[in-house]
């Protein structure tokens, strides 16, 4: 069965003594919380965040990966830089870094795959642009960045592998997709994946929602058989936000 999974990405939010004063909240807040959890602080505020989440039931991301383990990359963080400060899942594919760093598939890719090889969680990020949806390329934009994110990942490594839905047009802008249309996109990727890997392994995969996830329309996409968490941005910056949506079920 698959567990809801609620998930902070805190993008560049919060100075050092903000983070850990946040994740304090969240770890007194979610102790007893019945979900799967995690929140993704910038680079430069894990190591301090991992001292705070050490132990409790809130795992620690990061919210992007080098597409190498090490070398000359000027400004890159590696796989090995990650797990040496204990993050246990990556952020990768985020429509930020597809749209505003030019990350293409074979990109994104390269890191799902590196980031497993490490042992890492990798969250997915898949969702089309506004001009997209209304040309009504929804799906087919989806399923693109679902087989070549995925390419070469083995059906043992999904395991480790959760996809976020993500439509561009409502991360950041207060619009919601429909709990439907959401619901249609969730299973119609689902439906990929069961081409992909067969229904008992497509069935076990967590597909999250993001975009304007709020505590008032969580319940709403919550209930749809295939949302099963969310990825959460700007209400994830504050305890009083995020704290209800981790806690609608
Ligand atoms: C996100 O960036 O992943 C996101 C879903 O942001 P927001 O919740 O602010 O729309």
């Amino acid at each position: 069965m698959r567990q809801y999974y609620i998930a902070g990405n805190w993008k560049m939010n919060k100075t050092k003594s903000e983070a850990v004063e946040l994740a304090k909240s969240l770890v007194s807040a979610l102790k007893d919380g019945k979900n799967k959890y995690m929140i993704a602080p910038s680079f430069t505020n894990l190591d301090a965040v991992a001292q705070v989440v050490k132990g409790t039931n809130i795992r620690l991301g990061a919210q992007n990966m080098s597409t190498d383990e090490s070398g000359a990359h000027t400004g890159e963080v590696s796989v090995l830089m990650l797990k040496d400060l204990g993050v246990q899942t990556v952020i990768l594919g985020h429509s930020e870094r597809r749209h505003i760093y030019k990350e293409d598939d074979a990109m994104i890719n390269t890191k799902v795959k590196l980031a497993l090889k490490h042992g890492l969680e990798v969250i997915l990020c898949i969702g089309e642009l506004l001009e997209e949806r209304e040309a009504g390329k929804a799906e087919s934009v989806c399923e693109e960045q679902t087989r070549k994110g995925l390419s070469g990942v083995s059906a043992e490594d999904m395991k480790n592998i959760v996809i976020a839905y993500e439509p561009v047009w409502a991360i950041g802008t207060g619009k919601t997709a429909t709990p439907e249309d959401a619901q249609a996109v969730h299973a119609f990727t689902r439906k990929i994946l069961t081409d992909m890997y067969g229904s008992s392994v497509a069935e076990n995969v967590i597909i999250q929602y993001g975009g304007s996830m709020k505590a008032d329309n969580a319940q709403a996409l919550l209930n749809q058989k295939d949302i099963d968490g969310g990825l959460i941005g700007g209400a994830a910056l504050k305890a009083d936000t995020f704290e209800p949506i981790c806690k609608t079920y």
